[in-house]
Parts: C-alpha cells; sequence; structure tokens
C-alpha cells in the first residue's frame, strides 16, 4: 500500500464526463488499496471568468475579495468529484484548502504556503476514504482566503505531497508529459522521459506553462520526485526529480516560448552612478516584474538602457517612467509591444560549449532578427518578434535535433 498524491488539472475535470473519468482513475487506485489524496482545480475556463466577471463589476477589485471569488472554482470541483466516486461506490470525503491544513502568508492572489497540518486528511484517509482537497488555496493565519497565483493547484499538490510524505505524487494534465517544447506550439515535439528540477524550473519560468514554476521550486526544496503525466490514457509520463550525472549529456532539454512581452528604451540616460538604481527602485516600488536588462556602451556621457515586462504591466510602467525620464534628464522612452522571448533550456550547456552560436545560427537562417540576449548557466533566452515566436521556436527545436527522441 502506497500514499499517493494526484493533481487533477483545468481540462481534466473540465465537465461532467471528465470528472466521471477522474472518478474512474481514482477509484482504480482506490481498490488497489492505495491511501489516495487527490488535487483538483478549477473547471477549464472557470478561473478566467471569475475574473472577468470581478472586472465587470469594478475595475480594481479588492485582492482579498479576489481570493474569496476565486477560491470558488476549486470548491466546486471538490464536492463533484467526492459526489463522483460516491457514485462508484468509494468513500471520499472534499475539503478546502483551509480544511486541510494548508496556512498561507497574507499577501492575496499570489500567497505562500507558510505550514500544513494535515491531521485532517491523515484522519479522513485512515477512515477508509479518498480525500479530495481543493488546489490553489489556502488560508492565512487571521482565517482568510487566500490563493497562490495562477496555476497554483500544482503547489497544492506538490506541498501536500510533500507534508504527507508521500510516497508518489503524479501531476495529471491534458498531455502527456513534458515536452521538449509546448507540443501545441511545435507538433513534432518529443516527450522528455527524465528531467531536472532545475531545467523544469528554468521551462516553466520561461513559458511552458505545464507546470507551475512555483511548485517546481517546492518540489526543488522539499526533494518531492513527481511525474507529469495524462488523465486521458494510462502512458508513462515524465519523472521531475534531482539531477543526475548522465542528464548532462543532453545540452537542451527544451525549449520555451513566452508570449506577451514589452520593452521599454530610455535613451539618453546620463551615465552616472545611481541612475539605473532610480529607475529600477520606482518600478521595484510599483511591484512591476522587469526581466531582461540591456544598457549599451556609453557615448559622450550617455547612455539607453532598454528592458522588457510583461505587456500587461506596460502602462502602469509608462506611467511610472514618464517623470523619471523627465527628473534624471533622459532624451525620452519608446514602448514595444507584440515582442517574446524564446530559450533554450540545459544543464549540459554547463558543460558544452557552442549552443549560443548554433541557437544564432538557426534563427538567422529562420529570419528571425534577434532583439535582445540574455544568459545563465542553464539557459539562453533572446527576445524575437511575437509574430515570429512559432516559426523561430519550431526551428530552434528541430536544430537541436529535440524532434528525435532521446534516452533519459
Ligand atoms: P492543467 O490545467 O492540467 O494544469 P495547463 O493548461 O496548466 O494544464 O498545462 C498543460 C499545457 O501546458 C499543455 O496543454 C501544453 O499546451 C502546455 N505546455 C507548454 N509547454 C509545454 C511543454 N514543454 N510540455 C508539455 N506541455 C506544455
Ligand atoms: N484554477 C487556478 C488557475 O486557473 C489554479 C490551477 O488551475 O492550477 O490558475
Ligand atoms: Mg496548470
Amino acid at each position: 500500500m502506497s500514499l499517493i498524491v494526484q493533481k487533477y488539472g483545468g481540462t481534466s475535470v473540465g465537465n461532467p464526463e471528465r470528472i466521471r473519468n477522474v472518478a474512474n482513475r481514482v477509484a482504480r487506485w482506490h481498490k488497489e488499496g492505495h491511501h489516495v489524496v487527490v488535487v483538483v482545480s478549477a473547471m477549464s475556463g472557470v478561473t478566467d471568468s471569475l475574473i472577468k466577471l470581478a472586472k465587470e463589476v469594478t475595475t480594481e477589485p479588492a485582492e482579498r475579495e479576489m481570493d474569496m471569488l476565486l477560491a470558488t472554482g476549486e470548491q466546486t470541483t471538490i464536492a463533484l468529484t467526492a459526489m463522483a466516486l460516491h457514485g462508484l461506490g468509494i468513500p471520499a470525503v472534499s475539503l478546502t484548502g483551509a480544511q486541510a491544513g494548508i496556512v498561507t502568508d497574507g499577501v492575496h492572489t499570489k500567497a505562500k504556503i507558510a505550514n500544513i497540518t494535515p491531521k485532517k486528511v491523515h484522519d479522513h484517509l485512515n477512515a477508509g476514504n479518498v480525500v479530495i482537497v481543493a488546489g490553489f488555496q489556502g488560508q492565512d493565519d487571521q482565517g482568510a482566503i487566500t490563493t497562490l497565483g495562477r496555476g497554483g493547484s500544482d503547489l497544492t499538490a506538490i506541498a501536500l505531497a510533500a507534508a504527507v510524505k508521500a510516497d508518489v505524487c503524479q501531476i495529471y494534465t491534458d498531455v502527456d508529459g513534458v515536452y521538449t517544447a509546448d507540443p501545441r506550439l511545435v507538433p513534432n515535439a518529443t516527450k522528455i522521459q527524465e528531467i531536472s528540477y532545475d531545467e523544469m524550473l528554468e521551462m516553466a519560468s520561461l513559458g511552458a506553462k505545464v507546470m507551475q514554476a512555483r511548485s517546481v521550486e517546492f518540489a526543488k526544496k522539499f526533494k518531492v520526485v513527481f511525474e507529469v503525466r495524462s488523465s486521458f490514457n494510462d502512458n508513462p509520463g515524465t519523472i521531475v526529480k534531482q539531477e543526475t550525472k548522465n542528464m548532462e549529456n543532453v545540452v537542451v532539454r527544451g525549449v520555451s516560448l513566452e508570449k506577451n512581452q514589452a520593452k521599454i528604451t530610455i535613451a539618453g540616460v546620463p551615465d552616472q552612478p545611481g541612475i539605473a538604481a532610480q529607475i529600477f527602485t520606482a518600478l521595484a516600488e510599483a511591484s512591476l516584474n522587469i526581466d531582461m536588462i540591456v544598457q549599451n556602451v556609453s557615448a559622450q556621457g550617455s547612455t539607453d538602457i532598454t528592458f522588457t515586462l510583461n505587456k500587461d504591466d506596460l502602462g502602469k510602467a509608462r506611467k511610472l517612467i514618464e517623470p523619471i525620464v523627465a527628473k534624471i534628464g533622459a532624451k525620452g522612452f519608446t514602448a514595444l509591444e507584440g515582442i517574446s522571448k524564446l530559450s533554450v533550456v540545459g544543464i549540459g550547456m554547463r558543460s558544452h560549449g557552442g549552443v549560443a552560436a548554433k541557437l544564432f545560427r538557426a534563427l538567422s537562417e529562420a529570419k528571425v532578427n534577434i532583439l535582445m540576449i540574455s544568459t545563465s548557466e542553464i539557459k539562453i533566452s533572446v527576445t524575437i518578434d511575437e509574430a515570429l515566436g512559432q516559426k523561430a521556436t519550431q526551428t530552434v527545436h528541430d536544430a537541436f535535433g529535440l524532434n528525435i527522441a532521446k534516452p533519459a
């Protein structure tokens, strides 16, 4: 007998038939004698509709109330999943995040898990139940409902797996595992058998939404090995775990594309100490997430600074930058939307050279212009025109031979 935590995402519970499908799958594990904890997301599209609804009521909904609202999506699914299991004669109990003992900080809409006391989960398991827990939610120490950021049901599952010391953690989704690129973008992408936490974390942070980045960070910290697999078949999925020596033999594990990026260039910035600090302090104080930053070589005492950010933050950033440009005596600024960030990721880059050259060659052959470049130990990112995103991803993917399945 094992203790298994399974998570089913929005598409997997997207309609009554799919909820029954999940119940059937869970029932199989239960009948084999395992203790099963099931984490479910809201039905696909529900969280988006709730956000839209809130914005129709008021342009700036209070974040506390937003969490109260969004948590209802998952609350619907836990009850329906429990009912579907009852329909199969399987004892099951649904629990909200708070009831499952998930305590977070008080940062509404992107709360961090502070601790989990899964006493009720254990009690219900020991009484023979399947325990269904609402993903994406918890409560702060004042008892207010919080949510864990988009895609946060992944985090619920991984954190619960750590807290209950699960033997197995399975993330069921609508694809067969983690692929060398988003299979919807690159049809010949291949399934990765094993991937290290660091690679998964980079891919997730750089646009591969198959896993929430924060959940991977958590898994790495608490050494939770997990499998990403399909809720629609029994194919083996992708194992995400600590790196092993042979993983370095693969130089590039995958390619990610992040859309919805924008860039701002401030021209004629005085080349003096403290100027960059002024600009980026103001942006940080407004909680704007700045990504790549490039400063040109100074010419005649002034320079240009360019940085990227999420397109949704562009309006806010423009308003902030305008007075700063005047204050620091810069010439002016321009903003550009419609760019994407393409990244190649692999821990093999630590020990193998030539990746940048190959990436740039592939992009040049596809006639894709590179706007900005940034690198870290295990990734190279470039920003490109959004309209060329798919073509560029496909070209780079094939240039690194990722269309040919590799042994683990
Ligand atoms: P869930 O609702 O199950 O959490 P998501 O929609 O959040 O599922 O994530 C699954 C989706 O992630 C897939 O349908 C796929 O289009 C997308 N995706 C992006 N990059 C990758 C990748 N490298 N491998 C697999 N899927 C990916
Ligand atoms: N329902 C939430 C979302 O759509 C959480 C999740 O699905 O993981 O972001
Ligand atoms: Mg998801």
